[in-house]
């Protein structure tokens, strides 16, 4: 019988990994609660009419994509495959926005999509994410983008390239379209499959086809159809990016396909990462979303940003932080060493770092080659002749210590430890 491999697209986040996936999530809350964001989390299932409604027909994500399924009473559901619809059901569902408005939040959830697994393309992928909802103001679209872009400064990578559009408004996109599909009705022919899909359910989704990219190069421009209240929006969210000091490239080929998006729309790129994958995240302003979900009207804002592909960069730029031992010290009983006193002791140091017990009957030079292998840095080794002693694995000094300078003589081993590193 072979053994069972997980399901395929997805990842299993092992303990090496681990401090990597704890520091980018820890700034990332503590980013967005710097700028005033709350914590939110929503089902991983949802009924399956939120994301048909709040995502919409004519996108990938409900046309192909979506892990549907029929539960036990009949009830159609699916795995979350974004968050900004579910978040926005949530918030308005609990009415936060009548006790003030905008209502800021921030997650960090797991996402699912029936993809095609590739690097940078699983089945099971996290996003952190903002979503700022229940006002329109550009000072709320300018606000969520900085809170991406202060985040992704925190993790100090390098190379990222902010590409912001406009949608206008729903008028605006209804001239457009009828461009769209004036441009492209003609090369029907040549389209790819997905095209020609496109173009009879969502046709500003045409501009996301890679591989009609001459078509694309040549298509219409949003900008050519924006009426005046929509260029003053854009205008003003750049005005507010200016003068937070973040750079930007204007792409006029952005879209967000789907019908309740408007105004400002915005990815994050990084040269690292190729081809149709180069995304870290992307967001922008959704003021229809509330309605198409069944409730009053609330605007709103925000972004999602992949932790994978921002793991792989930080990790390629060396700036994620690596494995990290299990525990810094060690506790042995040795000879007559009582598991008791051990166990007492660990106590203690608990409140100042993370210790392992080796209370086994194994020989000492095993028991230290244990310790040594997992990275622990000090040994206590309780039951020698000489007392307790405090043994340094990296530089092999020992000394003897006291039940009660022992506290003190390892934090001060870790701190000495620490400014050299391990051997
Ligand atoms: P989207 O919600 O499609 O705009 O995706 C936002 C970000 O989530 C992308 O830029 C990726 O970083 C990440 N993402 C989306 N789909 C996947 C996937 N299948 N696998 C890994 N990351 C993904």
């Amino acid at each position: 019988m072979s053994p069972i491999a997980p399901p395929r697209g997805t990842r299993d986040l092992l303990p090496d990994e681990a401090p990597a996936w704890q520091w980018l999530h820890g700034l990332h809350a503590t980013v967005a609660s710097r700028f005033g964001y709350q914590l939110i989390d929503t089902p991983v299932f949802e009924s399956t009419e939120l994301f048909a409604r709040g995502v919409g027909g004519g996108t990938d994500i409900v046309d192909k994509e979506m892990y549907t399924f029929v539960d036990r009473g009949d009830r159609s559901l699916t795995l979350r495959p974004e968050g900004t619809a579910p978040v926005v059901r949530a918030v308005l569902g609990a009415h936060l926005e009548q006790r003030s408005r905008p209502v800021r939040v921030h997650y960090a959830m797991p996402m699912f999509r029936y993809d095609r697994p590739q690097a940078g393309r699983h089945r099971q992928f996290a996003q952190v994410g903002v979503e700022c909802i229940g006002e329109r103001d550009p000072c709320y679209d300018a606000e969520v983008i900085e809170v991406a872009w202060r985040f992704i400064t925190d993790l100090r990578i390098e190379g990222l390239d902010l590409q912001i559009n406009t949608l206008g408004d729903r008028e605006d996109r209804l001239r457009y379209r009828e461009a769209l599909v004036a441009y492209y009705t003609p090369l029907r022919d040549s389209l790819c499959d997905d095209c020609r899909r496109r173009l009879d359910v969502n046709p500003l989704r045409l501009l996301d086809c890679k591989r009609d990219a001459a078509h694309v190069a040549s298509a219409p421009r949003i900008g050519d159809h924006l009426g005046a209240d929509s260029r003053t929006y854009f205008a003003s969210v750049l005005e507010h990016l200016d003068a937070a000091g973040i750079q930007y490239t204007l792409n006029a080929r952005l879209v967000r396909g789907l019908d309740y998006y408007a105004h400002t729309a915005f990815e994050f790129w990084h040269s690292s990462l190729e081809g149709a994958q180069n995304a870290l995240g992307g967001g922008g302003r959704y003021d229809g979303l509330a309605e198409e979900l069944g409730f009053a009207p609330a605007p709103g804002v925000g972004y999602a940003l992949g932790v994978e592909r921002l793991l792989r960069v930080a990790t390629d730029q060396g700036v994620a932080p690596g494995p990290q031992p299990p525990a810094q010290v060690v506790i042995c009983t040795t000879g007559d060493g009582s598991g008791t006193d051990a166990r007492d002791l660990a106590r203690r140091l608990r409140h100042r770092t993370s210790v392992i017990t080796d209370l086994t009957t194994r020989k000492l030079d095993r028991k230290l080659r244990d310790a040594s292998r997992l990275g622990a840095r000090l040994v206590l080794l309780i039951g020698l002749d000489e007392g307790l002693v405090l043994r340094n694995l990296d530089t092999r000094e020992q000394r003897v210590v006291t039940t009660e300078s022992a506290p003190d003589a390892v934090s001060e081993a870790l701190l000495a430890a620490a400014q050299e590193p391990a051997g």
